[in-house]
């Protein structure tokens, strides 16, 4: 039998803590999958904020999102995951329930445009203080394109930094790598 993608490993597991009328967080939205997959695990009622750098990657997401009649559950930011603290609303952090991080380059877009550790630790720490108890953060982590390599090694070590109010479990394969990150207390 063929492995489940660890896309949808990860989408199965924020599913089971992301409740309706949740707020939640889509660090990459790149052409929206997860990002629509957030916006009906918190329907109705919910709140799901997207970062992306490429405005064509937030149209493709539009589009999916407006297709599926859950565009006004999410709102689109045109600006780097680094900024993801100033850009929520103030009363989110320690209240959300998920963040999804799917890192490397859009599928079908400019492949240079890839996620960098020098901001990807930055989001992640933020992401971190949005997470309510039992929150969960994932993590897909690529190894293949340039530059892959040392983006996953300084997210390793980060990961080796988190106390122990953390708890990490890893997902491997011969590609893509998944952590999930749950907020214990
Ligand atoms: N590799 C995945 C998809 C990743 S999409 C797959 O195969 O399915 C990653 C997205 O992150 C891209 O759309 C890219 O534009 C976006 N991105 C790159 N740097 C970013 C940053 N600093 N903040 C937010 N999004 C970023």
């Amino acid at each position: 039998m063929r492995p489940r993608p660890l896309t949808e490993q990860a989408q199965q597991a924020v599913g089971r803590v992301l409740k309706p009328g949740e707020r939640a967080v889509d660090a990459t939205v790149g052409n929206g999958h997860d990002t629509l997959f957030l916006a009906r695990q918190v329907a109705p009622g919910g709140r799901v904020i997207g970062f992306d750098l490429q405005p064509q990657a937030l149209a493709t997401a539009q589009a999916r999102l407006a297709a599926a009649g859950l565009r006004h559950i999410v709102e689109l930011q045109l600006c780097g995951h680094q900024q993801m603290g100033d850009r929520v609303p103030s009363d989110w952090p320690g209240h959300v329930a998920a963040v999804m991080f799917n890192l490397g380059y859009l599928p079908g877009g400019d492949k240079r445009r890839v996620t960098r550790a020098e901001h990807t630790l930055p989001a992640l720490d933020q992401a971190l203080r949005l997470l309510r108890i039992g929150g969960l953060v994932s993590l897909l982590v690529y190894r293949g394109h340039p530059g892959a390599q040392q983006e996953a090694e300084a997210v390793a070590s980060w990961l080796d930094g988190l106390d122990t109010r953390y708890r990490v479990t890893g997902h491997a394969s011969p590609g893509p790598l998944l952590y999930l990150i749950r907020r214990l207390a």
